[in-house]
């Protein structure tokens, strides 16, 4: 690809001046006079005290330049502002892989922690479920040893059954003691078939 020259600079180290020549007969000495530039866009000529210099010169594909340019023009036809100008001559850039896009990584950076957000919200509803089917594990047993040390504990327990029982050996009747040391029941009937919630 054909490059061309867009920038003719140097940096004077005597002095620390950066200086450019904007255009060929553009002759320009840095603060120190120790060194000067000149030709533009046409030609890189130094004068003075050229060892002491950094050289800061841009050279672009033409095709890049070219399509910076097109965009520019695209940005004056559609009336854009200046940041629409601005992000019409990225893109173009962009588009001939002359931007470092690391430094563009920003946005996508809030995306990742998103992500990782959302992945962790994901875990602890997952854990919640468990903690609640642990909770659920735990008041069943919770329940079944109050129910079965019922001297200990004075809460109700089954003191008997009447009726038939069922294939399951659930009887159709229970009794139902209020606290351990009373003598009388209450009667509790079965009122349907056995079916098992979904635990
Ligand atoms: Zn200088």
């Amino acid at each position: 690809m054909k490059k061309t020259l867009i920038q003719n600079e140097l940096e004077c180290k005597k002095c620390g001046d950066i200086i450019y020549s904007e255009y060929r007969h553009d002759f320009k000495y840095c603060k120190c006079g120790s060194v000067a530039v000149d030709g533009g866009m046409d030609y890189i000529r130094r004068i003075g005290n050229v060892i002491d210099t950094v050289d800061r010169s841009m050279h672009m594909d033409e095709d890049a330049l070219a399509d910076c340019k097109e965009a520019i023009r695209w940005t004056e036809d559609t009336d854009r502002n200046e940041l629409g100008t601005v992000l019409a001559v990225i893109r173009a850039l962009r588009q001939h892989g002359l931007l470092d896009m690391s430094k563009f990584k920003y946005d996508s950076k809030k995306t990742v922690m998103v992500k990782e957000i959302e992945g962790k919200i994901k875990e602890l509803e997952a854990e919640n479920t468990q903690l609640q089917e642990t909770v659920a594990l735990y008041q069943r047993l919770h329940n079944k040893l109050m129910h079965e040390n019922p001297e200990k504990n004075g809460r109700y327990f089954i003191c008997g059954k009447m009726g038939e029982e069922d294939s399951l050996g659930l009887p159709d009747i229970i009794m139902v003691c209020p606290t351990y040391g009373l003598d009388g029941f209450q009667l509790y009937k079965k009122d349907g078939n056995y079916s098992a919630p979904g635990w």
